[in-house]
C-alpha cells in the first residue's frame, strides 16, 4: 500500500524536485495537487495523470477532507503561508509534510504542532539532508566522539538570489536570508555539534541595498554550545557557498558540499564520507511515508523545525540589538 501525497503550491521546488522524486518513491506517490493557477492544473494533470477529483484550488482545499486518495498534504508555499495550510490540512484529517523553514515565528510553529497533535496527524519538516547518509555520517562523529569533543564548527550556505519581486526578498511572505536559507547552516552547526546552542551573536551585511530593501542579504552568526564548542556560520543570498568544517580535539572534518541535493561529501581525519544517494527527496518522502504507515515518530518532526525557528528569532534579535542573546 502506498500513501497518496498532494502537493500544495506548484512553484520551483514542487515542479523541479518533489514531483519528479514522487515518480521514484515506493511508499508514496503523487495523488493530487493544490494550486491557484488553472493553467498549472492543466499541465500537471496531463503530465502526471492526476484525476480531476484530486485537483484543488486554495478555495476548495478544505474539501480534501472527503478525499480518501489523499493521505498526506505536502505544503510547499512561501514560509508565511505554511501555518495556514498546515493547520487546514490537519483539520482536514491529513498527515502533513511542511517545507523548511517551518514558519516565520515560534508562535506559528507552536500552532502548527498543536493542530497536528489535536487532529492526531503526523507532522514532518522537509529536512531532506537529515535523510542523507552523508549528513548522518557527520552526526555520528559528534555522537560517538570519534575524534574527541567538538571544538570549532565553521559552516556556510548561500547562493546568489536576485529575483526582483520574489517572496525571498519580501518580509511579509517570510523572506530574508535567515528567514529562508538560514536553517541550512543552523542545521549544519547543530547536527555537527550534536547539541543545542545556548547563546548567539549575529551581524547582517547588505551589499545590495537596492535589492534587499526589507530583508537581510547576508547574515553572520556565532553559537556557544554547553560543552564549550563554538560555531561561526554564514547564510547568504549574495555568495555561492556550501561547506561545513569541524575541528575536534583529535582531528578535523571538511564537507563540501554539506547540504546540496546530491553529491554531499567530505574528508575527515580517518578517511572519507561519500555515500551514494539516488535521490534525496525520494528517500526523504519514502522514509516519512514509512514512519506514518508504521505509526513511528517522524525523523524530522515539527519540534525539530521549531528549534531552528527559535534560533532564527534569536539571530534576528542579536543582530538588531548588537547583544548576545540566550536561546
Ligand atoms: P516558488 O516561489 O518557486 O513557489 C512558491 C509557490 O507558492 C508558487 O507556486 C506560487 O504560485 C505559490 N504561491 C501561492 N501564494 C503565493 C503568494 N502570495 N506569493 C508567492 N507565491 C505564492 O518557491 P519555492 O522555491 O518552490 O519554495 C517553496 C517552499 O519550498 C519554501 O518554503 C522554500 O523555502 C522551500 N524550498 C525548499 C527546498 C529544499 O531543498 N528543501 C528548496 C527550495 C525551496
Amino acid at each position: 500500500e502506498r500513501l497518496g501525497v498532494a502537493l500544495v503550491g506548484l512553484g520551483y521546488y514542487s515542479t523541479d524536485l518533489l514531483a519528479p522524486a514522487l515518480q521514484l518513491t515506493k511508499n508514496c506517490y503523487l495523488a493530487g495537487i493544490v494550486t491557484g493557477t488553472p493553467a498549472k492544473a492543466e499541465t500537471w494533470k496531463k503530465k502526471y495523470n492526476i484525476p480531476d477529483k484530486n485537483i484543488y484550488s486554495y478555495d476548495t482545499f478544505d474539501q480534501i477532507a472527503n478525499n480518501p486518495d489523499i493521505d498526506v498534504v505536502y505544503v510547499v508555499l512561501p514560509p508565511s503561508m505554511h501555518r495556514e495550510y498546515v493547520v487546514r490540512a490537519a483539520k482536514a484529517g491529513k498527515h502533513v509534510w511542511c517545507e523548511k523553514p517551518m514558519a516565520p515565528t515560534v508562535k506559528d510553529c507552536e500552532a502548527m504542532i498543536k493542530a497536528c497533535a489535536d487532529n492526531k496527524q503526523s507532522l514532518a519538516i522537509g529536512y531532506r539532508c537529515q535523510h542523507d547518509p552523508n549528513t548522518q555520517a557527520f552526526m555520528k562523529l559528534a555522537k560517538e566522539k570519534t575524534l574527541g569533543k567538538v571544538k570549532l564548527i565553521t559552516c556556510a550556505a548561500g547562493y546568489n538570489e536576485g529575483r526582483v519581486g520574489h517572496w525571498k526578498l519580501n518580509k511579509a511572505l517570510g523572506g530574508g536570508v535567515m528567514g529562508d536559507m538560514g536553517v541550512y547552516a543552523i542545521q549544519g552547526a547543530r547536527l555537527a555539534a550534536g547539541e543545542e546552542p545556548m547563546l548567539v551573536t549575529a551581524q547582517h551585511i547588505n551589499n545590495r541595498p537596492e535589492l534587499f530593501k526589507e530583508v537581510d542579504e547576508t547574515t553572520l552568526y556565532q553559537f556557544h554550545f554547553p560543552s564549550g564548542a563554538i560555531a561561526n556560520c554564514t547564510s547568504s543570498f549574495g555568495i555561492n557557498t556550501n561547506f561545513l568544517k569541524v575541528n575536534y580535539e583529535k582531528g578535523f572534518l571538511h564537507m563540501d558540499p554539506f547540504s546540496a541535493y546530491k553529491g554531499n561529501k567530505g574528508t575527515y581525519t580517518n578517511g572519507e564520507i561519500n555515500f551514494p544517494l539516488d535521490n534525496q527527496q525520494a528517500k526523504q518522502m519514502d522514509e516519512d511515508a514509512t514512519s506514518i504507515m508504521q505509526k513511528q515518530p517522524m525523523l524530522a518532526p515539527g519540534e525539530e523545525g521549531m528549534r531552528d525557528i527559535r534560533i532564527v528569532e534569536s539571530i534576528y534579535e542579536a543582530a538588531r540589538t548588537g547583544k548576545a542573546v540566550k536561546i
